[in-house]
């Protein structure tokens, strides 16, 4: 199990190995002086720059404190509204968009770099109506949850296209990489999902059902279920490891879409600050899921007197992490884009 590292990455763009060297190139440099007192200076042994402990985190150049910005991303999260927020903390709106949208940024950058699930057992997708105006008119969040851990393993804000179903699928790979084998995907019967993920999962030894509940007077009367990938025998298989399910269902994903309603204000139903963008929804919504996933034990995950998170559920981290220490995470330094290039065609030759 890893710790949170915190200078892990160095920040510098022009590094020459940014992400792998970094774990032991970063060290103390020196202290700077400054109107506030002493501040720690790090350098890295690999491009020989140094900077200081803010440098590629969100706190960069900020001008208010760091807790200021720690509560405004906690209380987006517990779903209020940007205006409510600037009134309670005293900063302007202006400031408050700002802010999340980096955060949210931030947390879309953590969960690619951390979000790994070797050992999925059972997977549950679903989109749900964001209800927003404008540009968002018709947006809907994709999510999965991996059930077992309860980890909100991937998140995809669009409209219900063909390519969006695409991008979500290959996401949903990409967290799953490893030795998961003959693991369960259920889902609705949502007419992009069957193309889609027999494209993008074809090769991999996967059991696919597709469920369609019928419900009466709140409750589900009957649900049909679909294999859409995958044997009888392999599915009876991945029902016999599921400690959660007895049947394929998909119970656990609309509780987390429950939990998506309740804590990003732009999903309420009736609310006075609809979503105006697939972008800020998106955004909000990672918020929500770096705090659900990392941050806040999960309630049914209570073993004697510990409450896991999902991550640690999930074997990613070894405590429930705090937003602080998230925030102060580098990601690691994108190349410029001509870099990039020239590196590709460096490795072509
Ligand atoms: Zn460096």
């Amino acid at each position: 199990m890893n710790s949170p590292k915190l200078k892990a990455n160095c920040p510098n763009p022009a590094c020459p190995d940014p992400a792998q060297n970094a774990k032991f190139a970063v060290t103390k440099h020196s202290l700077l002086k400054t109107k506030s007192g002493l501040r720690r200076r790090y350098s890295c042994a690999a491009c020989r720059s140094t900077f200081a402990a803010t440098t590629g985190t969100v706190y960069e150049r900020m001008r208010k404190s760091k807790s200021d910005f720690d509560k405004a991303t906690h209380m987006q999260s517990e779903g209020m509204t940007k205006a409510a927020i600037a009134r309670v903390l005293k900063v302007s709106p202006s400031t408050i968009t700002r802010w999340l949208a980096k955060a949210g940024n931030h947390a879309a950058a953590f969960h690619k770099e951390n979000a790994r699930l070797p050992e999925a057992v059972e997977v549950q997708l679903d989109e749900l109506s964001c209800k927003g105006t404008g540009e968002a008119k018709n947006a809907w969040a994709y999510s999965g949850v991996e059930v077992w851990s309860r980890f909100w393993a991937t998140l995809k804000v669009g409209r219900r296209t063909l390519g969006n179903t695409y991008i979500f699928a290959r996401q949903l790979r990409a967290v799953l990489i490893g030795e998961s084998k003959d693991f369960l995907v259920t889902s609705d019967c949502f007419k992009y999902y069957e193309p889609v993920m027999r494209v993008v999962f074809g090769k991999t030894p996967l059991v696919y059902v597709q469920v369609k509940n019928h419900y009466f007077r709140k409750g589900i009367r009957k649900s049909d279920k679909t294999l859409v990938l995958g044997t009888p025998d392999q599915l009876e298989d991945a029902m016999a490891r599921s400690e959660d399910s007895k049947k394929p269902n998909t119970a656990y994903i609309e509780r987390l879409n429950l939990h998506k309603r309740m804590s990003c204000s732009m999903l309420r139903r009736r609310t006075p600050a609809p979503g105006r963008s697939c972008a800020r929804i998106q955004e909000a919504l990672e918020l929500v899921r770096v705090f659900y996933n990392f941050v806040t034990p999960h309630g049914s995950l209570k073993f004697g007197k510990v409450k896991r998170t999902p991550a640690m559920q999930a074997g990613i981290f070894d405590r429930p992490l705090t937003i602080r220490e998230i925030f102060s995470w580098v990601p690691p330094a994108k190349p410029k884009w001509g870099e990039k290039a020239v590196a590709t065609m460096a490795s072509e030759y």
